[in-house]
């Protein structure tokens, strides 16, 4: 590619060590000349290709265009993980301005007609093209996006809906901005023992590097990272601070003022309610909907509403049992949220015997790591090696190299493990570059995909081991299944690549790859004390399988209701949508489920990010327990073969589900693997609410 002119050549060409970009010679300041580079350049090959004046073929138009934007590609892919991972001012300030002129862009592209007729005439004479499998399956796929996009739509509508996306793409930014601003400013600071009471040390340990990081000289801070607030709530006697703690927690997003989400949700709604209309669709969700496996707001409801009565039902008795724990206390209250977790601790103790804690010592992170590695080994052959030294985004930042079983490198990885300030609440797996096997000028072997996991584990004291919880070690093997869905995928063309699947599918990899972490031939090598090195009892091992059973009523409804919820805002029609108040409008939805007083949704409204934060889980949140489906039903197949790294399963388990990307329609890709569709029998057992 040649340099554009006052572009860092440090983010046009990777040129670092494994193929990464030269971090150290990247300024924050550079990308916004990078992208006024980047931008133009793709429209003007987007300009030739759609006024080219030969007849449009599948390479001078559907080729040409997966070739297209290399700048932009190559400029979004350090960008947007900075954002994500390592945001400062200079980078937040140009996400604010970029939001709006990327939907420009895109809307520049999908409504560019001299283009979409090209694309057009392909996909009406599709079958007198010979395309093979997966060039068909491209050329559908950029057809329907283009539809979705508006392509259809007479030109004043065009305009109405490209305002529209730059005005939610605004929106979506400030949403997700805020509640970065809000995590990284609480932390509540505990000082005196008596504060402190009922926690185990190596979560007073992770408190203690917390404070130090926010530069407390002294005190222990209780943060709003799921790491610490979750253990906190579990384990502190101090009714009072679990109260501030939570409420602090759950009002993220809610703070009146200029980082108030509030409106900003209110707004999303209508404006998403309005495109939906101008789409021709009855509601954003079905909108959304159209476009993946579950394919109508009904068939969503039937799951999430076949999971509500039972979680319900469950969660009433797992209450009336943390009302005579709270009673046996000595103590005269109702359960309230920041009772829950606390109590069911309590209740897993007295009724199985079993404290997470007493787990914690045998979940070291270096081990765990090692674990989603190992597992990665066995299942497909592929092996990790450690580059050390090499410079990213930041020193906590660990590089590996993938390879596959012939030696050749199959991917990067990256894995940044440790909350920080300027990092995003969550886990998330995104990549830098992904994979492809299109020429594209200067590198005619197409590429390997540079993938990363981010996450928020705290940090330990100097010279002490990270131990994480048993949630926290499903989060890492969770994105560690994203990460191979990117790193395995095996198709030619970049839009299909890797994860670009529906929605509701792409928690396939993730949460299948979880249940790979409680096999027994894991624990037992991976699952070892951080003293004596001994592996993790199997009398404990049992009463933790039992303990896992409790509380499922509780996670169902938390996580169910606030499926719910996402499908009731974007179930509006733009009438309904039009001056709605969020906050009313979550009230009575939760009030018309019956919602139990003592559980909070898992994502309140304000700081649901998924579904506000940008377009990606909105009418989605449901994916979760969609793919849940799948993966209690995937996972059985390893189970019926009587071994859980069966090598024929798991032959066709990277054939179909992780290398394939969206090269196949995800209905007939699961079929491929597992020769029928699941029902909700598999999940219904697995959280033991069958
Ligand atoms: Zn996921």
């Amino acid at each position: 590619m040649a340099a554009k002119s006052g572009v860092n050549p440090a983010i046009s060409l990777w040129t670092g060590p494994l193929g990464l970009p030269d971090f150290a010679t990247i300024d924050d300041g550079d990308f916004e000349a990078a992208f006024a580079a980047a931008l133009p350049a793709h429209l003007a090959e987007i300009d030739a290709i759609a006024n080219n004046a030969e007849d449009a073929t599948f390479e001078n138009t559907i080729v040409a265009m997966e070739r297209a934007g290399e700048l932009l590609t190559r400029t979004s892919g350090i960008f947007w993980n900075l954002t994500g991972a390592n945001a400062n001012k200079t980078l937040q300030a140009l996400e604010r301005k970029l939001a709006p002129e990327l939907s420009r862009h895109r809307s520049a592209i999908t409504m560019n007609r001299a283009l979409f007729s090209r694309i057009d005439a392909l996909y009406q004479n599709k079958e007198t093209l010979d395309l093979d499998a997966e060039a068909d399956r491209v050329l559908e796929r950029k057809w329907k996006s283009f539809v979705r996009a508006g392509a259809k739509l007479n030109p004043s509508d065009q305009t109405r809906l490209a305002a529209i996306n730059e005005r939610l793409a605004e929106l979506g930014t400030a949403f997700s901005q805020n509640i970065l601003a809000d995590e990284s400013e609480y932390a509540l600071v505990l000082e005196t023992s008596d504060d402190l009471a009922g926690m185990p040390d190596s979560l007073i340990s992770s408190m203690r590097a917390a404070a130090v990081e926010r530069s407390h000289k002294d005190g222990y801070a209780v943060t709003l990272s799921r790491s610490i607030i979750e253990p906190f709530l579990t384990f502190s006697e101090r009714r009072d601070l679990r109260e501030t703690a939570f409420k602090a927690w759950v009002a993220r997003g809610e703070s009146a003022g200029a980082r108030d989400n509030r409106p900003l949700v209110a707004e999303t709604v209508k404006l998403r309610a309005e495109k939906a209309a101008l789409l021709g669709y009855e509601s954003f969700a079905h909108f959304k909907l159209d476009d993946t496996m579950a394919k109508t707001p009904e068939n969503v409801r039937a799951l999430l509403e076949t999971m509500w009565g039972k979680a319900r039902d469950r969660a009433a008795e797992e209450a009336a049992e943390l009302s005579r724990l709270i009673a046996e206390a000595g103590y005269n209250h109702d359960v309230a949220p920041w009772d829950w977790r606390h109590y069911a601790g309590k209740a897993r103790a007295a009724r199985y015997d079993f404290n997470e804690a007493e787990i914690k010592p045998y979940l070291q992170l270096e081990k765990i790591i090692e674990a989603a590695f190992h597992t990665a080994e066995t299942l497909f052959g592929i092996s990790f090696r450690k580059h050390d030294g090499v410079q990213t985004y930041h020193p906590d930042v660990r590089v590996f190299e993938a390879l596959d079983a012939n030696g050749e490198r199959l991917a990067i990885f990256l894995g940044d493990y440790f909350a920080r300030p300027s990092k995003r609440s969550g886990a998330w797996m995104s990549e830098f570059q992904e994979q492809h096997k299109l020429s594209l000028g200067h590198n005619n072997v197409g590429q390997t995909p540079i993938v990363v996991n981010v996450m928020n584990f705290a940090k330990a004291p100097p010279g002490e081991p990270v131990l994480i919880t048993m949630d926290d070690a499903k989060t890492l093997f969770h994105e560690f299944g994203h990460a191979l869905h990117g790193m395995l995928s095996d198709v030619t063309y970049p839009s299909i690549s890797g994860t670009s699947v529906s929605r509701d599918f792409v928690e396939l990899p993730s949460q299948l790859y979880e249940h790979w972490l409680t096999v027994p031939e894991t624990l037992q090598r991976f699952a070892v004390h951080h003293h004596t090195g001994e592996a993790i009892p199997q009398v404990l091992l049992d009463r933790m399988r039992a303990a896992e059973k409790f509380n499922k009523g509780f996670a169902n409804v938390e996580f169910t209701s606030s499926a719910l919820v996402d499908m009731a805002f974007h179930s509006l029609d733009p009438e309904q949508a039009a001056n709605i108040d969020p906050m009313a409008f979550q009230a009575k939805i939760l009030a018309e489920l019956q919602m139990p007083s003592a559980i909070a949704m898992r994502h309140a409204t304000p700081h649901f990010a998924h579904v506000f934060s940008g377009d990606g889980y909105s009418a989605g949140y449901y994916s979760y327990m969609w793919s849940g489906v799948l993966d209690a039903d995937a996972f059985k197949a390893f189970e019926e073969a009587g071994d859980s790294f069966d090598t024929t399963t798991a032959a066709k388990l990277r054939r179909y589900i992780y290398s394939s990307g969206g090269s196949m329609d995800p209905e007939d890709a699961y079929k491929a693997f597992r020769g029928r569709l699941p029902s909700p029998d598999a999940l219904l057992e697995k959280e033991g609410l069958a």
